[in-house]
């Protein structure tokens, strides 16, 4: 008997080994955890597949040391997911096996969850808060008020949280049977909210997909921002729960709000698991083990989440499903909306994309048949969409970036007591310094990039490496100390809305602004009550949200996605000015988008601006097919990168020398330095593989790979193969 076996190694290659010597081998299942010598190592792999025999010599297999599992940590069809994944990514399968536990299963630790701790206040303690019994011991007092706002109770690591050395004041209240400990795994909160009367259009997308549970199909809803997508979802969730089935849905990791959260707790009163980054190793365990023993009926997560196991799934939906963060960049680089309808397919469920700017190759698989198209054209209420408009920057004055014109209709919309949102595409002050003497830049000395300016913290920052510096006084060229900031970040447009606009509140909304806990949520709150009006930020605007005082969305600066090198940035521009005008408006007062360009001839933001998003995607899908790109055609990205300048070209010049001949329908690109060449002190290059057929590329793949890992050359660069690649850079 032969164990195959996953091992957290980088190699692309299962390893051998043999059935533990104490052990009853028939108690061992693919899908269980093995303690193994690895090396000098011990590690924890994932036993895959039980064969007969093995290429190794059996003498001189090693014996697993202890199986860890009583039974498959990964039950059968979440194996067969990633076998698939392995397979189809081309990827280290104890790197892929990995992704899918979470690290304290990784490190060994038993399946079990504990069942964490929570601490409620009780109806003594009730009444002593409110008898002021507590006003002589101040942090006795702070936890009470704490416990008292949640019902629920709070965890021993939610109050670490809050309340810093809370755990004595926590023991003294427990004496006085004033606080108690209960334990909680998935909250269920009771039902508070009632689902509205469904729109004809939200009708129907829920019974195609109710018509077809128990089966594989997959559906994009193809619905306006604020078309009532959501409100889909919990209806179909609803359905699927008294079917006795669990339901994943995966979001972006930036739309997965305390809002997003509260609305599906009120709505559904049934355990609900949530998997995100900022989770803790023990509470991301519990949640998935939950998930895994079908405790939890809902499960919402991000990227990782397509992989958790679920007993009785019924559904999976995805919500953004054009989010560029459901690939992900390194590792094991996979694509978790790609794998969620592969998931679908093998469960024989249906699987709903949901957006309000589907990528082109949902849009695509739609024409192909492959995916029925749900759509909802109108917003909840009536509420019209936003009226899109080019504002021609070609002899403009412009005041740090804003046209004058800009100013005066933001002025405008503000005392008609409306809010405005202005769209910046960086933070930081500017992406450039410059000394005006002698022409010398703040380049970062790791990367080929611009170190940003960043004034109110008085560095230069390099936003691809994280290189910090301080700001120099003097140009360190020549010395000269007339330095000029170039182009705007969101600090420099604010600098500039207070000097405009001294009286009204401004929220600035970047990662910068809303690195301290609970800030975010203090500006949001600031904006929905009125303090303040005038909004601006990044990309965090762009999701989630929904301002429906703002009349006024503005596109600070579109040209950049004009002209990029990267054939996708068009399609990422028209989302992007599509999501952020949609969070504006409401039925009584609709929007105005005005873009900032000085190109208002060009055809993307001319199709935008009259024709909407599904006419942008006729086009730009016609523009792929007649260039041969992606989805028309298959891409596989080699990247290679090294301290040395040529180390990475000439490990790819090999890759491209053993490719030869290349098989039929095999074209390559390349090699050639990437488009920042050098990136936190390394040179990086890559060689572009296309063809028409999937099967053609991948086949190749398969032999070519083989012979890639055993270049020796390979071993003194850090390459990577990327399947599908979203990202040439
Ligand atoms: P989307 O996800 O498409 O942006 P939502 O589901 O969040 O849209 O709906 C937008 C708003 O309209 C929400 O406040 C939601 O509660 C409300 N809503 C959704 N459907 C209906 C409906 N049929 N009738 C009334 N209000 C609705
Ligand atoms: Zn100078
Ligand atoms: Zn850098």
């Amino acid at each position: 008997m032969i164990l195959q076996v996953a091992v957290p190694s980088p190699l692309r290659r299962w390893f051998d080994y043999l059935p533990p010597k104490d052990t009853d081998p028939a108690i061992l299942q693919p899908g269980m955890r093995l303690r193994l010598p690895f090396g000098r190592r011990t590690l924890v792999g994932v036993l895959c597949a039980i064969r007969t025999h093995s290429a190794v010599d059996p003498a001189r297999l090693k014996a697993v040391l202890a199986v860890l599992d009583s039974e498959p940590l990964l039950p059968t069809p979440e194996l067969r997911l990633l076998l698939w994944a392995q397979q189809y990514y081309h990827h280290a399968p104890g790197e892929v096996i990995q992704t899918a536990l979470p690290k304290l299963l990784r490190q060994g630790q038993p399946a079990v969850a504990q069942r964490q701790a929570v601490w409620q206040l009780t109806t003594a303690g009730q009444t002593a808060l409110a008898e002021d019994k507590l006003n002589r011991a101040p942090k006795q007092r702070e936890v009470a008020e704490l416990l008292q706002a949640q019902a629920a109770g709070v965890s021993a690591e939610q109050l670490r949280l809050i309340v810093p050395n809370a755990l004595p004041a926590v023991r003294q209240l427990l004496e006085k049977g004033w606080v108690v400990s209960t334990s909680a795994r998935c909250q269920i909160t009771p039902r508070s909210a009632t689902a509205p009367r469904l729109s004809a259009a939200q009708q129907q997308a829920i019974d195609q997909v109710d018509g077809v549970l128990g089966r594989f199909r997959a559906f994009l809803l193809d619905g306006v921002t604020g078309s009532g997508k959501t409100e889909v979802y919990l209806q179909l969730i609803e359905r699927v729960i008294q079917r006795g089935e669990q339901i994943l849905v995966l979001v972006p990791e930036i739309s997965l709000t305390p809002q997003l959260l509260h609305r599906f707790e009120c709505r559904l009163p049934v355990p609900l698991a949530v998997l995100h980054s900022a989770l803790s190793a023990r509470e991301r365990l519990n949640a998935w083990l939950a998930a895994r023993s079908g405790e939890a009926r809902v499960v919402i997560g991000t990227r990782s989440a397509v992989f958790v196991p679920l007993q009785r799934l019924g559904l999976i939906l995805i919500d953004e499903e054009h989010d560029p963060s459901f690939k992900q960049q390194e590792g094991f680089r996979y694509h978790a909306r790609d794998l969620a309808v592969v998931r679908a397919q093998q469960a024989k469920i249906p699987v709903l994309l949901g957006s309000a700017t589907p990528a082109l190759e949902s849009v695509h698989n739609v024409a192909r048949g492959r995916y029925q198209r749900l759509a909802l054209p109108e917003r909840v209420g009536g509420a019209r969409p936003p009226h899109v408009q080019t504002l021609d920057l070609r002899g403009q004055t412009l005041d740090e970036g804003l046209a004058l014109p800009l100013i005066a209709r933001i002025r405008d919309h503000l005392q008609r007591g409306e809010q405005a949102l202005l769209f910046v595409n960086r933070r930081g002050y500017s992406p450039t310094l410059m000394c005006h003497e002698c022409g010398w830049l703040g380049n970062c000395q790791h990367c080929d990039a611009r170190l940003t300016l960043h004034l109110r913290r008085q560095r230069l920052i390099c936003h691809h490496c994280g290189h910090i510096q301080p700001l120099p006084r003097h140009c360190p060229d020549c010395g000269s100390v007339d330095l000029r900031a170039l182009g705007e970040g969101t600090e420099r447009i604010e600098q500039a809305l207070q000097r405009h606009f001294p009286e009204v509140g401004i929220a600035r909304i970047d990662r910068d602004s809303t690195r301290r806990r609970g800030s975010l949520q203090q500006l949001l709150d600031d904006v929905h009550g009125g303090v303040r009006p005038l909004l601006l930020g990044t990309q965090m605007l762009a999701k989630g949200h929904h301002f429906p005082e703002v009349t006024l969305v503005a596109i600070i600066n579109a040209d950049q996605g004009l002209f990029s090198a990267d054939y996708r940035a068009s399609e990422r521009l028209a989302q992007m000015i599509v999501q952020v005008a949609g969070r504006a408006g409401r039925a009584e007062k609709p929007g105005v988008v005005l873009i900032q360009t000085h190109h208002p001839q060009h055809p993307l933001l001319q199709q935008l601006a009259q024709s909407g998003y599904a006419a942008f995607a006729t086009q730009a899908l016609a523009e792929r097919q007649a260039t041969q790109l992606p989805p028309y055609t298959y891409q596989v990205l080699l990247r290679a990168e090294a301290e040395q300048a040529s180390a990475a070209q000439d490990f790819l010049a090999q890759a491209a020398a053993l490719g030869q001949p290349l098989t039929e329908d095999v074209e390559f690109l390349g090699p050639v330095p990437a488009p920042m060449e050098r990136r936190a002190g390394r040179y990086r290059a890559q060689l572009l593989l296309q063809a028409h057929q999937r099967l053609s590329l991948h086949s190749f793949l398969q032999t070519w790979l083989e012979e890639l890992d055993a270049l020796p050359a390979g071993r003194r660069v850090r390459w990577s193969v990327d399947v599908d690649p979203i990202d040439l850079f």
